[in-house]
């Protein structure tokens, strides 16, 4: 294992040694390639560059306890990459191609992955872009899968921790019939005036409500949003949210452990009822949110007491990086142990 200061890892890049790439050329993909440089070349007229032609991915794997890399749900991943370039037009890469260039990468970079007591991962980022020429607005012809990796710290370096974030109703993150359901960089991009006022204003995230009547909850830009009520756990149902594996996981993990599931629209107003609210995504897996500002109405939704996160979304949390880290049995099958070599 080569030597980093896991326990002290920021949530940044740090270099690897390898970076995998595949190129789809003349109506095909070819062969996948490895690469050690952190560059790409590409013309300049790249449809990525000028019309947004842009879709990533984001998954991570683990080193458990038995010292063995665990991967999560990666085929949900290649999945969603698949759903992501159909609707922006990129060539789509099968679940095979993704998946294995997935544990390829992985593979041979065993030695970034961070050792169990750091509670460190590595971060998995496949990229998927239309590199070829054009002027006009169309489709690109060519394309290029890569998937490179690197070693992030814990999320919570002390633990746990509720944030606070805060409506947002000046701008949109995405429209109900546009690019709010597909993973696409443009989303992000457009993020960026909300996001800067929320951080300047003291936030960890913004709350985006429906773009058309800005009354029921969307999500928090870069995680879904969900609550807690009566053992029920409840989560926005909207055709412009990212569809999170990290969320519907959660689900599925809270009818295991006995739990009610709501997936349905939920107003501003309803924030007032529930016991427990938290945002989720692979980064953090859940984000306890202390609480909900509404600045135009002058309201804040308190959901966390003396700081800290609620029972249910503890209790969530757990069993859910125990399964990742292979310290609780797997019921679902979520996980793939891949073979070092
Ligand atoms: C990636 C992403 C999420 C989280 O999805 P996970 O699969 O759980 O990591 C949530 N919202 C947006 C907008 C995203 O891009």
């Amino acid at each position: 294992m080569i030597n980093l200061d896991w326990k002290n890892l920021p949530f940044g890049y740090v270099k690897t040694k390898y970076n995998v790439r595949c190129y789809y050329r003349n109506g095909a993909w070819g062969e996948l390639e490895i690469s050690s440089s952190e560059d790409i070349n590409m013309h300049m007229a790249a449809t990525a560059l000028h019309y947004g032609q842009e879709a990533f991915e984001g998954l991570k794997a683990y080193r458990g306890k038995d010292g063995k890399i665990r991967l999560f749900r990666v085929e949900e991943n290649a999945n969603r990459m698949a759903n992501t370039a159909a609707y922006i037009r990129l060539a789509i890469p099968t679940v095979d191609l993704f998946v294995n260039a997935v544990k390829k990468v992985v593979q041979l970079n065993a030695e970034y992955v961070p050792p169990f007591e750091s509670g460190a991962s590595l971060y998995i980022r496949p990229l998927l872009i239309g590199t070829g020429p054009q002027v006009g607005v169309k489709s690109s012809d060519e394309f290029l899968l890569i998937i490179f990796v690197t070693p992030v710290g814990p999320y919570y370096k002390k633990g746990f921790s509720p944030i606070d974030i805060v409506i947002e109703r000046d701008t949109d993150r995405a429209a109900p019939l546009g690019t709010g359901h597909v993973k696409v960089g443009g989303n992000y991009a457009a993020s960026l005036p909300a996001q800067e006022k929320a951080h300047n204003l003291g936030y960890a995230a913004v709350l985006y409500l429906d773009a058309r009547e800005k009354k029921y909850i969307d999500e928090a830009g870069t995680a879904n949003f969900f609550a807690i009520k009566n053992n029920t756990y409840i989560t926005p149902d909207s055709t412009s949210i990212l569809p999170s594996i990290t969320n519907k996981s959660l689900m599925q993990l809270a009818e295991y452990l006995g739990m009610k599931v709501e997936r349905r629209k939920i107003s501003v107003d309803e924030l007032s009822s529930f016991e427990e609210a938290g945002a989720c995504g692979t980064a953090a897996v859940i984000s306890p949110i202390n609480k909900v500002d509404d600045r135009e109405n002058k309201k804040t939704y308190q959901f966390c007491k003396d700081c800290k996160a609620g029972p249910v979304s503890q209790k969530l949390y757990e069993h859910f990086i125990g399964i990742q880290y292979g310290e609780i049995p797997d019921p679902f099958n979520w996980v793939t142990i891949l073979e070092e070599k």
